[in-house]
């Protein structure tokens, strides 16, 4: 009898995780379930469905083919209820009872409003966490001219574009602990302040939003600084819960998310857990390619589990690079940007408010630690090297923000 390998979840994480299985095993079982009624699609995209600039086709980047090639038994539309580790046994909603060797738990985060927002279970009270929410903001929308958009991550930096596009009055909130504000530096937030005045919404920083009014339907909302500001739509993009309901009855550790170590092992042996649902104490970012990476590495150590070999794989971060897509331009990170886990660091930035470029380099000791860029790309190459290699910039310092940086640096015959 073949072993069999459980995967929760059908999105960045688990989809590595049963192509790590596969590339190392054609016939061990192995199965996907998914609370979704779709097959694997890049949920980074959706924002950009809402003005049509990507059909709901095209978010799809692993079609039912591929799971039947890859002899992945899918499971869609059913939620997992209860896992039971003593009987190695999962329970989805239906009461569907399934016996496995191993999980691997992707199950990712969610917006669960706080208790203390009073009114966030009103009609128009939303969030973007999968295509069937998205479907509903679009046509929401029709009906709306004021929508209001708290925190500024992922969903938050990218959205308001595309609504003032579609003619709405747009307003972002953002909090000091946003994506947006951790990216950017003072100067950074002052000009995309007023580069959001220029492309037709409006963003207010910092502002937090304490009680949402209305009957049934969403009226206005009401911020920290007071004021009201009326809207027919709140887009929340902060609040982010880790989705562990089916393993409050078991005995995993959780703090934050599924606590895991650095082979993405949870504290129940046979037990995995990868992506945005998993909890590092080294403090794992909630990037798709961060989550694509855990998968991978927890795929290969189910594996190695099921199949008693010691040899697993240890999943060491990720030092890559990070694309996003902000206020309506493309940008990328690399390294730690976030000064205030970097005691004595020193910035540089360079605004070009002509051509929409902003660029960011974080500097402790004169060693390059991170680098974030806006507008038109960073020579990502040339950076990397910098982190990785630790090279000392004290020399070439004040060119690092220059757009030529590369052949500055290769005048300074450092070997890159
Ligand atoms: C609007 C938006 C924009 C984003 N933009 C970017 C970006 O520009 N760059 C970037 O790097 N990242 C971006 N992200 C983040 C990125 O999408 C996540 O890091 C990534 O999706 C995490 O993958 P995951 O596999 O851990 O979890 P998820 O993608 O959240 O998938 C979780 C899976 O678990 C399933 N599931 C959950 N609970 C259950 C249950 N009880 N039973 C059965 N199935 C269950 C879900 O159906 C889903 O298949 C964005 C995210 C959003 C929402």
């Amino acid at each position: 009898m073949f072993k069999h390998i459980v995967i929760i979840g059908n999105s960045a994480a688990g989809i590595a995780a049963a192509e790590a299985v596969r590339s190392k095993n054609k016939e061990i079982k192995l199965t996907i379930i998914t609370q979704e009624d779709y097959c694997g699609y890049y949920r980074y995209f959706l924002p950009e469905m809402l003005d049509n600039s990507i059909a709901e086709k095209d978010l799809i980047f692993k079609q039912k083919d591929f799971y039947q090639q890859s002899k992945i038994n899918l499971i869609l539309n059913r939620k997992v209820e209860k896992i039971n580790v003593k009987r190695k046994q999962i329970f989805l909603q239906d009461k569907t009872k399934i016996d496995y060797d191993s999980v691997i738990i992707t199950s990712g985060r969610t917006m669960k409003p706080p208790k203390g927002l009073k009114g966030a279970n009103k009609n128009g009270v939303v969030s973007i966490d999968n295509i069937v929410q998205l479907k509903q903001i679009k046509k929401l929308i029709h009906c709306c001219q004021t929508v209001c958009i708290l925190g500024a991550n992922f969903a938050g930096s990218k959205i308001p574009v595309f609504l003032s596009k579609l003619g709405l009055d747009v307003k972002l909130f953002v909090s000091p602990d946003d994506f947006l504000s951790v990216i950017l530096e003072q100067k950074g937030r002052d000009f995309f302040k007023e580069y959001s005045q220029r492309n037709g919404f409006e963003l207010i920083s910092p502002a937090d939003v304490v009680e949402i009014f209305g009957d049934s339907d969403i009226k206005a909302v009401k911020l920290d600084s007071g004021k009201v500001i009326g809207c027919s739509m709140l887009i929340i993009d902060k609040y982010y819960q880790p989705n562990t309901k089916f393993i409050c009855d078991t005995v995993l550790e959780t703090q934050n998310g599924i606590v895991v170590d650095e082979f993405l092992r949870t504290n129940v042996v046979g037990l995995f857990a990868a992506g945005n649902v998993a909890y590092n104490k080294a403090e794992w970012n909630c990037f798709w390619p961060e989550s694509f990476a855990q998968g991978t590495a927890a795929g290969l150590n189910a594996l190695a589990y099921v199949s008693q070999d010691a040899d697993f794989q240890q999943y060491k971060g990720f030092p890559g690079v990070m694309n996003f897509s902000f206020l309506g331009l493309p940008g990328c990170c690399i390294g730690e940007i976030n000064t205030s886990d970097i005691n004595g660091s020193e910035e540089l930035v360079s605004i070009n408010s002509d051509g929409f470029t902003y660029k960011r380099i974080i500097l402790k000791d004169d060693f390059v630690q991170g680098v974030v860029g806006i507008g038109k790309g960073i020579d990502l190459e040339v950076f990397s090297e910098l982190i990785l290699k630790k090279i000392k910039v004290t020399e070439f310092k004040n060119n690092l923000l220059s757009e030529n940086v590369s052949c500055l640096l290769y005048s300074n015959a450092i070997g890159l």
